[in-house]
């Protein structure tokens, strides 16, 4: 039986709290699977791979609102500079660096969320949180005039471990608050926690979650 996308995406929609935004994770997925969505009202999709994204872009509605939410490579960021809306998962200097550079060519600004690693599997990207501050304890991102650093991203273990993975976001939502008040106290713009997918989102949202990327319970099982 057909993925019914259009009713998926409704539940999952309804089950947020208002303050919670949807992305609709797309990747793997067709555009017409993408489409059914669309014409539910839903506006931001995510992507994790460059050159499916690209084609993506081209051939859907230019309204869409794109987030790369996987490891991207610095030689990868100008294809998608022009149009991204958002990047998720910057996990280093460099390539916020890169980011930045591309988006001044393109005389954008582009929101970029700092990705970070709390799961316990050593297999996940992302910067540690000592990473992370001394990323910002450095400074240099206070420059880079093309870029705005819109909130934290992260993933939890993929485990059925309810505590675990509350543990782990609740870490997060705290480092968020160290960071908020360190750096970003009067930035409006920073206000942005990326966690829960498919099968923590509940979760995530009681830790404090602003952003949730939901690919799996509504457009079903990707096929690799
Ligand atoms: C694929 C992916 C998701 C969506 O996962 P589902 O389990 O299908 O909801 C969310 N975040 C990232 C970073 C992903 O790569």
């Amino acid at each position: 039986m057909a993925t019914d996308v259009a009713g998926n995406l409704k539940r999952v929609a309804q089950s947020l709290p208002p303050h919670v935004r949807l992305v609709a994770v797309s990747k793997y997925h067709p555009n017409e699977q993408l489409m059914l969505a669309y014409n539910e009202g839903q506006r931001v999709f995510g992507e994790s791979k460059e050159q499916e994204l690209s084609k993506k872009a081209e051939q859907l509605p230019k309204d869409i609102a794109w987030h790369f939410i996987g490891h991207l490579q610095t030689n990868k960021v100008r294809f998608i500079a022009p149009y991204i809306s958002m990047i998720e998962a910057v996990d280093s200097l460099k390539l916020l660096r890169e980011i930045n550079k591309q988006a001044e060519k393109c005389g954008r600004v582009i929101d970029v969320l700092l990705e970070l690693h709390v799961a316990e599997e050593d297999t996940k990207f992302g910067l540690t949180l000592d990473e992370c501050r001394d990323l910002l304890a450095a400074g240099e991102w206070r420059d880079m005039k093309n870029v705005r650093i819109c909130g934290l991203m992260t993933m939890a273990s993929n485990v059925d471990n309810d505590e675990q993975i509350r543990a782990e976001l609740t870490t997060a939502w705290r480092f968020f608050d160290e960071i908020k008040s360190l750096y970003f106290a009067q930035d409006e713009a920073f206000k942005e926690r990326s966690w829960g997918m498919s099968h923590d989102y509940h979760i995530a949202i009681e830790c404090g979650s602003t952003m949730v990327r939901v690919g799996t319970n509504i457009f079903g099982e990707r096929q690799y």
